[in-house]
C-alpha cells in the first residue's frame, strides 16, 4: 500500500519590506518541494500581520488569533520592522510574543560560509568556518524586567533587570550539550560575562559545568564575551558549537553571520524543543527598508531557514536536497548583490529551482 500522503500546516508571517519579497520567493521554493517529491503537502496560511496593519488597527497579532496559530506545525517568518513604528514596538507586540507565548526557548543559527560566498576575513574559507550558535531564547537580558524613576529629570533612573532561572538556563545548555554530540567535533564552547556580573553570569557557568557531567564526550570550553568578539575574528577554526545568553546570541550571531558573508544569507530557528508549540524559522536580517521594493534583497537566508522548517518537520530528504540545491547556486555565481553578485531575487530563486529539478 502507498504510504499517506503527510500534511503540514503552516503559518507564514511576510511582514514587512524585504520579509514579503523573500517569503513570497520561498513559496516558489517550497511549491517545488511539494511536486517533487509527492510525499507531503504544505497548507499555507498566509498572516498578514505587518506594520502596516499595527498603523490601521493598532495591533500586530489579531486577539483571537492564537488558537489556530497554536495549532499549525510551523511558522514561516520574513522580517518586521518599518520606519513609521517604532522598532521596540514591533518587537514587544509581534516577536517576542510569538517566542514567548509559543515557549520558543531556543535560537538556533546554523552559520557557515556557503560555496561561493567570501568572508570579510582574507583566507578564510569554508572550512575555517562552520559554526552552531545557541542562544537562550526566552529570559536573560530581554526579559524585560525594570522601570525609569524620577523620568525626565536630573536624577532619572533606569534599571533593565535580566532574569536568569536555573529552568531556564539548565533547558539550554541540555540542548545544546544535544546539538554539540550530533556536530562531528563535539565541541562546545560557553559564552558569559561571569568576572563583571557576579549573579546571573556565575549561576550559567555553575550550571555548564553541572551538565557537562552528563555529556563527557563532548569538549567543553568557557568563554567571556569580549575575548570570544576577538575570537571569532582571529582564529574562527578553533569554535564549532557555541552557546549564550540572550543578549551575547543575539550580538554573536550577527557578527558571525557577516562573518560567514552576508546577513542576506543567515537561517534562524526559533525553537520549542519539547514539540508542544510550533517552531518559527526566519532569515536573522531585518526588513532593510533601504533596499526594499527594489527586488534585490538576498532569498538565500530565507531558504535556509525554510530547509531547516523542514527538517524540523521530519521531512530531512527535502531539507538536504534544498541545501544542496543553493548551494550549488551559490558556487556557480548566480548571486545577490550583497554577496558580490549581480542577479536579483526572482532570479535566484529561478535557479535554485532549477537546480531542486535537476538534482531531484
Ligand atoms: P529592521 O529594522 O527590520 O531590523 P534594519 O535595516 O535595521 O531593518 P536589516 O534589515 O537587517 O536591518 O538590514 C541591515 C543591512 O543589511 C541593510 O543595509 C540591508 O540592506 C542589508 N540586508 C539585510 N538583509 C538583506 C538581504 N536579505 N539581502 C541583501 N541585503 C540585506
Ligand atoms: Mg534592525
Amino acid at each position: 500500500s502507498r504510504p499517506q500522503k503527510r500534511t503540514y500546516r503552516i503559518a507564514s508571517i511576510p511582514g514587512d519590506g524585504i520579509g514579503v519579497e523573500v517569503i513570497e520567493q520561498t513559496v516558489k521554493v517550497l511549491r517545488t518541494m511539494e511536486d517533487l517529491f509527492g510525499s507531503f503537502t504544505l497548507d499555507i496560511d498566509m498572516l498578514d500581520w505587518s506594520s502596516d496593519r499595527y498603523l490601521e488597527k493598532g495591533e500586530y497579532i489579531p486577539a483571537d488569533a492564537w488558537p489556530k496559530l497554536r495549532a499549525s506545525d510551523a511558522i514561516l517568518f520574513g522580517a518586521v520592522g518599518s520606519p513609521d513604528v517604532p522598532d521596540d514596538i514591533s518587537l514587544w507586540d509581534l516577536i517576542l510574543p510569538l517566542r514567548k507565548k509559543l515557549n520558543q526557548y531556543i535560537n538556533l543559527r546554523p552559520i557557515r560560509i556557503l560555496p561561493g560566498v567570501s568572508s570579510p576575513l582574507r583566507s578564510c574559507t569554508s572550512s575555517d568556518l562552520d559554526w552552531m550558535i545557541v542562544r537562550e531564547n526566552s529570559e536573560g537580558e530581554y526579559a524585560g524586567q525594570g522601570g525609569t524613576t524620577h523620568d525626565d529629570t536630573a536624577q532619572t533612573i533606569a534599571t533593565e533587570v535580566a532574569i536568569f532561572t536555573r529552568l531556564g538556563i539548565e533547558r539550554t545548555m541540555r540542548f545544546a550539550f544535544d546539538i554539540a554530540r550530533d556536530r562531528p567535533r563535539k565541541k562546545l564552547t560557553m559564552v558569559t560575562k561571569s568576572n563583571a556580573q557576579r549573579h546571573g553570569m556565575v549561576l550559567w557557568d555553575k550550571i555548564f559545568y553541572e551538565v557537562a557531567k552528563e555529556y563527557p564526550d563532548v569538549e567543553t570550553d568557557k568563554m567571556l564575551v569580549d575575548a570570544m568578539t576577538v575570537r571569532m575574528v582571529l582564529k574562527p577554526q578553533t569554535l564549532d558549537t557555541i552557546v549564550a545568553t540572550n543578549l551575547h546570541g543575539d550580538i554573536l550571531s550577527d557578527l558571525a553571520a557577516a562573518l560567514a558573508g552576508s546577513i542576506g544569507v543567515a537561517a534562524s530557528s526559533n525553537l520549542d524543543p519539547t514539540r508542544q508549540n510550533p517552531s518559527m524559522f526566519e532569515p536573522i536580517h531585518g526588513s532593510a527598508p533601504d533596499i526594499a521594493g527594489q527586488g534585490i534583497a538576498n532569498p538565500i537566508g530565507t531558504f535556509w531557514s525554510a530547509a531547516e522548517m523542514l527538517r524540523w518537520l521530519g521531512e530531512e530528504g527535502a531539507a538536504d536536497l534544498l541545501m544542496k540545491a543553493m548551494e550549488t547556486v551559490t558556487a556557480s555565481g548566480t548571486k545577490t548583490r550583497d554577496v558580490g553578485g549581480t542577479c536579483n531575487l526572482a532570479q535566484v530563486t529561478e535557479a535554485v529551482i532549477a537546480e531542486l529539478e535537476q538534482l531531484f
